[in-house]
């Protein structure tokens, strides 16, 4: 859970309440336009997506501590907002921001579930009018020089085990799978699988090629690639039990989303069949095979493949949250 805080004066004759999604940039996805953002409301919260990428989920608005989430939920629903594009990346703006309470001086804070796109949001302040026009680029924080990344499936084959299943290997009583397992033997549609290979997720560098050896921890033959996300900080994508390795990867080259990483097996502890075969995927906030901290539980010494407490605890991400990877 991130938190945004901000610090804004707004005249009490205010109509608008403004604030940029700044390090939206969207150097990969320059064709975007509004036709490719949708904003739905959940029970959850405001999801914002852009050409159907999840782009970040707002929880929580509050306005003086005060939750003013459900209202401009509905500010959203009656189309009480704008979006238009910027140079730098996109702007939401409430109208009528008396309706939905944001008058005054005052604090906004903003919750995300995760933070993982939006490095701050900026409220303009004193706005007399409505007028875009008042949205002057020397106010907009400049966005970062890292680019909005696409991510794909690793495979179109069927997801066989999701994230953060709890309980989903008699082997790992009790515990919670770290990533996405998909099969080797059929398609995401039902039918026989004849493709068996891995494929890189986004754009990024190989981080780690590790191979099975008998303090593989279980994870066999494992492609770690480093993705440097739209507000610059790194994710890492696993690709774990691979019967064989892309021979033409090597340590730091760069990859494009849907190049090679290897065949999928059942490698792990040294053994090319220990598992029977399908992929082991995951993403995460640190480039290493296990857990990125140890948190709570038995992890101590690092945990592989599964956790004792939610894994989002240890450093891991739901891969869903980069795109409908399945
Ligand atoms: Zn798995």
């Amino acid at each position: 859970m991130k938190r945004y805080y901000f610090h804004s004066i707004i005249s009490i004759i205010a109509l608008a309440m403004v604030f940029t999604l700044s390090g939206f940039a969207l150097a990969e996805s320059e064709n975007a336009d509004l036709n490719d953002i949708t904003i739905t409301e959940t029970p959850n919260g405001i999801i914002v997506s852009v050409n159907g990428t999840l782009f970040e989920q707002i929880e929580k608005i509050s306005w003086n501590g005060a939750d003013v989430t459900k209202t401009v939920q509905k500010a959203i629903k009656d189309g009480d907002i704008m979006l238009f594009k910027e140079k730098d990346g996109f702007t939401i703006t409430f109208l009528e921001a008396q309706k939905i309470g944001f008058e005054g001086d005052g604090m906004l804070e903003m919750e995300t579930n995760y933070g993982d796109f939006i490095s701050s949001f900026i409220p303009f302040t004193s706005l007399t009018t409505t007028s875009v026009e008042t949205m002057s680029s020397s106010g907009v924080k400049a966005a970062s020089s890292c680019s909005w990344l696409t991510f794909n499936k690793p495979t179109g084959n069927k997801v066989i085990q999701k994230y953060a299943c709890y309980n989903c290997n008699p082997k790992a009583p009790n515990k919670y799978h770290t990533g996405v397992d998909y099969s080797y033997t059929t398609t995401s549609s039902g039918k026989t699988s004849s493709d068996h290979n891995a494929y890189v997720v986004a754009k990024g560098t190989v981080y780690k090629i590790e191979k099975k050896s008998s303090s593989d921890h279980g994870m066999g033959n494992n492609v770690i690639i480093e993705h440097t996300m739209s507000d610059c900080s790194k994710r890492y994508s696993t690709y774990s039990h691979l019967d064989s390795i892309n021979s033409s990867l090597y340590l730091g080259k760069p990859v494009s989303g849907g190049d090679k990483v290897g065949v999928m097996g059942g490698s792990g502890y040294g053994s090319s069949t220990y598992y029977p075969k399908h992929l082991h995927f995951e993403m995460k906030t640190c480039g290493t095979s296990g857990t990125c901290n140890s948190y709570k539980g038995t992890c101590s010494s690092g945990c592989w493949g599964y956790t004792p407490y939610h894994p989002d605890n240890y450093g891991y991400k739901d891969p869903n949250r980069y795109g409908s990877l399945y």
